[in-house]
């Protein structure tokens, strides 16, 4: 069965581009429930821990570096079916081939810098979503 808990982060470029209240407000208003929510910074290290699974990938320097150039916003949502529901909230990875009205395509730049990050199974929901928060700052 689905899982109703997925991962997120606002990424640098939406932060320094005025688009994380906007974006928060879109995650809400989309039926997502926020049961954690932090705003941080992650080191390169860190950046390359989250990213450990892209590490063969050609983007990965690129990606870790962009990752840990500025302020995120990492949260926890709960919703039915949620890393699935999430996935089309936030629109494909690429920018320019997200629908109309998905927060990549009304916030993003690019494929790199893509305004969010929206985990990718309810496995990785859950360690993501440990990376970043003790067990007591997720508000059930
Ligand atoms: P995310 O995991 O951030 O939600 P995604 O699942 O849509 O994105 P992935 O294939 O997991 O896409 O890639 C992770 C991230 O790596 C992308 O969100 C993007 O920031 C970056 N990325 C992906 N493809 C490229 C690329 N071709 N060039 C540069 N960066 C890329
Ligand atoms: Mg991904």
């Amino acid at each position: 069965m689905a899982g109703k808990r997925t991962f997120t982060m606002i990424k640098p470029d939406a932060i320094g581009n005025g688009f994380m209240g906007a974006i928060i407000d879109h995650i809400i208003k989309a039926g997502f429930k926020v049961v954690a929510l932090k705003y941080t910074r992650l080191t390169v290290e860190d950046a390359g821990k989250f990213y450990e699974i892209h590490k063969e990938r050609p983007f990965y320097g690129e990606l870790v570096n962009y990752m840990s150039s500025g302020p995120i916003v990492a949260a926890i949502l709960e919703k039915e079916n949620a890393v699935e529901a999430f996935r089309k909230t936030i629109g494909a990875t690429d920018p320019t081939k997200a629908d109309e009205g998905t927060i990549r395509k009304l916030y993003a730049k690019s494929i790199a810098a893509n305004a969010v990050h929206g985990s990718d199974s309810d496995e990785n929901a859950g360690i993501e979503g440990s990376f970043f928060f003790a067990k007591r700052e997720i508000c059930e």
